[in-house]
């Protein structure tokens, strides 16, 4: 280990690093930020950031998992420490009213969408190049290597298992530790840790119910989908109020019905898209099994011509934060933020892939689970969190935009510098330990 320096010193120290690069982030940020990119088509998102990380001495592999990007800064023995970030925007038309506000659009399934980074994914990967240059300017301060990833396509819960796939583990190492980090309507200068239980597993389900068509007049010559398929959406009820211990939190969700085109018609088929969280990754896969369950007997009930179908559109595991790794980042977040900045986050339903990063069974990455931890930075302005109603943070909250809103903007200056010095000294509570 190289020379180990005070608690104090290295705060200061990580202080001095972030100011001298914070311009330079804050830059990149503003462009990533005017020009979002959609899941998997970060090209020039990840060229922006390939780029800066190349310029500040790291080795720079482009294209992994489709668009994403792996750099590496290996400073002699010690553990791999892995930070990453995300890079993909969403397709919503940003109403922030910035200067540097999104008016980009994009073809996608559906036609042209507008496009705005509204789950500051620009910013998660713009602190990743903070991160970046912080350690690199203290490169004489630890030993090990530092492993940075920002990954495409979060949104869909594709690009993590892509990078996987792609082979990040055997071809750039295996770290001893993965950590990440999402900003939150919360104080901005904070750091909320949760340990456990953070964020649910998600799996999209569609459904198809096969009926067969005729006249409106004529029910009998016909099976008719629509019925069958209203019986599922009510008995779907009955697996998280009759199935599910009471004490899991488990949501299932229909979320699109469709079928028919007008009155008088029976249609063939009905189609259906069901949303299932949980933070119980072997309760999720029984309750995807229940729901397929139930729709078969439906059709079965309804004498459908044929067997109903089951399409996955995407899926994550429950995010739990490995409790050793969530202690030794809070402390290190602690020493360099101060306790009172350090705050319980409440669970969130939201999903994550990140955790596939750290889960062998889920990531198809073989050996043992690789510990993680991801952590909450506060987004909103000290001015705008104290005229906002409530006492804690998770009834504050409820006030404020959530990530996904087009008014939703966490890029203040303070959580920049936070998120910057969040992957450091996380990062180098393993390395200059
Ligand atoms: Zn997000």
């Amino acid at each position: 280990m190289t020379g180990k320096i005070p608690a104090q010193e290295l705060r200061g120290a990580i202080d001095a690093q972030v100011e001298a690069t914070f311009e330079r982030v804050e830059a990149l940020y503003r462009q990533l930020h005017q020009y979002p990119e959609l899941s998997f088509h970060e090209h020039e998102t990840s060229r922006r950031l390939a780029e800066a990380l190349e310029s500040l001495g790291y080795e720079v592999t482009r294209g992994v998992g489709r668009t994403g990007v792996v750099a590496l800064l290996r400073n002699g023995d010690g553990p791999t420490v892995m930070l990453r970030g995300d890079m993909d925007a969403l397709p919503i038309k940003e109403e922030t009213g910035l200067d540097f506000a999104s008016r980009e659009t994009a073809e996608s399934g559906n036609g042209q969408v507008p496009l705005m980074h509204a789950c500051g994914h620009d910013l998660h990967s713009s602190c990743v190049v903070g991160a970046a240059a912080v350690m690199a300017g203290l490169k004489a301060q630890w030993s090990g290597t530092l492993m940075l990833v920002c990954q495409p396509a979060e949104e869909i819960f594709g690009g993590a298992r892509a990078m996987l796939e792609d082979g990040l583990y055997e071809r750039f190492g295996r770290p001893d530790v993965i950590l990440g980090q999402h900003n939150m309507p919360a104080l901005a200068g904070s750091v909320g840790h949760i340990a456990g239980r953070a964020m649910a597993a998600c799996t999209n389900l569609a459904v198809t119910i096969h009926g067969a068509g005729g006249h409106g007049s004529m029910p009998a010559q016909a099976v008719d989908p629509v019925v069958i398929a209203a019986h599922v959406v009510t008995r779907l009820q009955t697996i998280v109020s009759r199935e599910v211990p009471p004490e899991e939190g488990v949501v299932v969700t229909v979320g699109k019905l469709q079928a028919g085109t007008q009155a008088n018609i029976i249609p063939h088929f009905a189609e259906l898209e069901i949303n299932i969280r949980s933070f119980d990754n072997a309760l999720h896969t029984r309750v995807v099994e229940s729901i397929k369950r139930i729709v078969r007997a439906e059709c079965e009930a309804g004498s459908t011509p044929k067997s109903p179908e089951f399409h996955i559109l995407n899926e994550t595991v429950a995010l739990h934060n490995d409790a050793t790794t969530v202690e030794r980042v809070r402390r290190a977040h602690a020493a360099q933020f101060g306790e009172a900045n350090v705050y319980a986050m409440p669970r969130l339903n939201g999903s994550e892939d990140f955790p596939l990063f750290g889960n062998t069974e889920a990531g198809g990455f073989g050996g043992e689970d690789i510990p993680y931890a991801y952590w909450f930075i506060g987004a909103t302005p000290a001015e705008r969190w104290a005229e906002t109603p409530g006492k804690s943070v998770a009834e504050k909250m409820r006030h404020l935009e959530m990530p996904h809103s087009p008014y939703y903007f966490p890029g203040n200056a303070v959580t920049m510098r936070t998120g910057m010095a969040a992957l450091a000294s996380g990062a180098l509570a393993w390395l200059a330990g």
